[in-house]
């Protein structure tokens, strides 16, 4: 299996609402054959939060999917498993409805390449201060000094290449944890620091919510001001959301966690604040956000659209601590989630709480 497949695999593990079953009734009323390649084919495409009958991103209709399973198919009797073949059978399902998971996809592919660019052009740099260190080792040693000059002046040198080293570690570290859009906490990072959380929260008996934050028809946003803009706005909501929760930090000196959940999802790890204060948190992002308006200007620097409004939907859950670990973080997503839905259903712009 190549990194792609597995990449996407990862991508698409959560939610399986559309059984093997409607799979295969589905390929029979596509006419395509069952073939062992279409089980990859499953796996890629439809590991994802599909109801065929009440998604939550619109309805999709067999006839609609016909067309892209023939060309599934297709693909995956070429080469399935090429990352620009995957990338195209997700670009054809954007079109219908899941434009979410290609940015998120495309979201990890850019991270990935980010870091991996990032880690090249550092070793370059460093190969060469390891070249020199060498060099200027061996000028130490031939020179006039007295042994300690020359023991100290090499002792410096070093010491200078592994603080080099010790700071790219950290730039490294960083760069793995950090969302390279928003700057917030990413997903990966967020998973790690909810565990840690839980563990802490039901060890002391303390107090932790976990803050799911949607923005509103931002399909709409994007497909009226375009991509470029969408990216621009979901900076600038990011940028509030860390805002406040950097604000709440110092206030209370307890570290909170933004993070984009992924596309146009945030998420934020409250740990030991009671209730109301994590209201009022959720409530300072609604209204920060929601006040904010937006100014759009073309290549000259022209306002092409100004008082332009985006709003958020947030949902609140706190852990239970009758449930253990694993259980505590899975029901802690799942109501921020639930909340977050109970939010949009109530007409978007609001927030909403999951009683335990
Ligand atoms: P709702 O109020 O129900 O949340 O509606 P919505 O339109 O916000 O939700 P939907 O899930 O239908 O669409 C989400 C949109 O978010 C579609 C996708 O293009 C956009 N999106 C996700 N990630 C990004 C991103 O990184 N950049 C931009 N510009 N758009 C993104
Ligand atoms: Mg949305
Ligand atoms: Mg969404």
């Amino acid at each position: 299996m190549n990194t792609a497949f597995e990449k996407l695999e990862y991508i698409f593990r959560k939610g399986k609402n559309l059984s093997q079953k409607d799979l295969v009734s589905l390929f029979d009323a596509a006419g395509i054959p069952q073939e062992s390649c279409w089980h990859a084919v499953y796996k890629i495409i439809f590991d994802t939060k599909i109801n065929l009958n009440s998604n939550l991103y619109g309805e999709i209709t067999k006839s609609q999917l016909k067309p892209i399973m023939k060309k599934a198919l297709k693909n995956a009797q070429k080469a399935i498993f090429t990352e620009e073949a995957l990338l195209s059978l997700i670009k054809d399902y954007n079109t219908i409805s899941f434009s979410v998971y290609n940015s998120q996809l495309t979201d990890i592919l850019n991270e990935l390449d980010n870091l991996t660019n990032e880690f090249q052009s550092m070793s370059a740099i460093r190969q060469q201060k390891v070249e020199d260190l060498e060099t200027e080792a061996i000028l130490a040693i031939k020179s006039n000094l007295s042994i300690e000059d020359k023991i100290k002046l090499i002792k410096y040198k070093f010491k200078e290449t592994i603080n080099m080293f010790q700071q790219d570690i950290l730039k490294l570290d960083q760069m793995n944890n950090t969302d390279h859009l928003t700057t917030l906490y990413n997903r990966r990072f967020f998973d790690e620091q909810l565990k840690t959380e839980v563990t802490q929260a039901l060890k002391e008996k303390t107090w932790l919510n976990l803050l799911m934050i949607d923005i509103d028809d931002f399909k709409l946003f994007n497909d009226t001001y375009g991509h470029v803009v969408g990216d621009q706005a979901l900076k600038t909501i990011a940028k509030n959301i860390q805002l406040v929760c950097h604000d709440e930090s110092r206030k209370t000196r307890i570290a909170f966690f933004p993070t984009r959940y992924g596309g146009e999802e945030f998420a934020v790890i409250l740990p030991a604040i009671s209730e109301n204060k994590v209201f009022k948190i959720a409530e300072l992002i609604l209204t920060k956000t929601s006040n904010y308006s937006f100014i759009i200007r073309n290549k000259k620097g022209k306002i092409k659209y100004k008082d332009l409004n985006l709003t958020v939907s947030i949902g609140i859950a706190a852990l239970n601590h009758m449930d253990d670990k694993k259980r505590g973080i899975k029901a802690l997503i799942k109501n921020a989630d639930a909340a977050m839905y109970d939010a949009k259903k109530a007409g978007k712009n609001c927030i909403k709480e999951i009683d335990l």
